[in-house]
């Protein structure tokens, strides 16, 4: 992992596994606002095999790692940032069997060709409904929180959501189902009421995966206690632009 915490703080966010034993390398460093869909080339790749070389050298050698970087474009710049990670501090942790963030990984049950619609047709989610099997894991490096008292209810954020992570509050508003976000960034980018979607590192809330808040409900029940919480995250909150990707 490239990341600025260390590895302790890190497992609070990594699922727990029954086995076997793993060892966790942080490499101290900026990390990639990479994701599923995007490719930032910000560093994190030739960190990371820099690190590899470090550690597991009987993978890759520093020397098969350059060579690597150099048939690309941007050479030098590429080999310098394997080199920092191979020469810097390194921090290795043994993660033992049940370490981590408690979640209990669900196999889908898949249907049988007799259990199918005809056509194989797929029945259709009414409208907050969700797949059980859809969510995002722990895969989000930001979340969106938002601003219910600044919402001017325009929807864009519920349309423009490329994973339908927005549910349409009986009062309409737009709640994020927060276990389906990927944290991109979207919302808040085409939001047109400033800061009333802001993203905010994952790393900054407790609530781990399975038992994210409700922002919404959150809200509704006591909205001077959620108006400070918003507040103190406030200086915290990132721009991630999703148009300079
Ligand atoms: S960050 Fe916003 S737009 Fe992106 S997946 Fe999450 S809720 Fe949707
Ligand atoms: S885009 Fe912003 S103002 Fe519009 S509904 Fe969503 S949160 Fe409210």
């Amino acid at each position: 992992m490239v990341s600025k915490r260390n590895p302790d703080e890190l497992l609070k966010f990594i699922p727990a596994r029954d086995s076997p034993p793993y060892t966790l390398v942080v490499v101290y460093g900026e990390r990639s606002i990479g994701d599923f869909w995007t490719f930032p080339d910000d560093g994190t790749v030739e960190r990371v095999l820099g690190a590899i070389a470090k550690v597991m050298p009987s993978i890759l050698t520093l020397d098969d790692v350059k060579r690597y970087l150099e048939s690309l474009d941007k050479p030098s710049e590429r080999v310098n940032r394997a080199l920092e990670a191979y020469q810097s501090l390194v921090k290795l942790r043994e993660v033992r069997p049940g370490e981590g963030l408690p979640y209990k990984y669900e196999p889908p049950h898949l249907p049988g060709w007799k259990d199918m619609m005809i056509g194989g047709a797929i029945p259709g989610l009414k409208p907050n409904q969700r797949n059980p099997y859809f969510t995002g894991g722990t895969a989000k490096h930001y979340r969106p929180v938002i601003n219910f008292d600044k919402c001017i209810k325009c929807s864009l954020c519920w349309e423009y959501c490329p994973d339908s992570v927005f549910d349409v509050t009986p009062d309409g508003y737009f709640n994020p189902a927060l276990a389906y976000c990927k944290g991109c960034g979207v919302c808040a980018e085409v939001c047109p009421v400033p800061d009333t979607i802001i993203m905010v590192d994952e790393m900054e809330f407790e609530d781990g995966y399975g038992k994210f808040i409700d922002e919404y409900r959150a809200w509704k029940e006591n909205r001077e206690a959620y108006r400070k919480w918003f507040e103190s995250l406030l200086p915290k909150a990132q721009v991630i632009s999703v148009r300079k990707r």
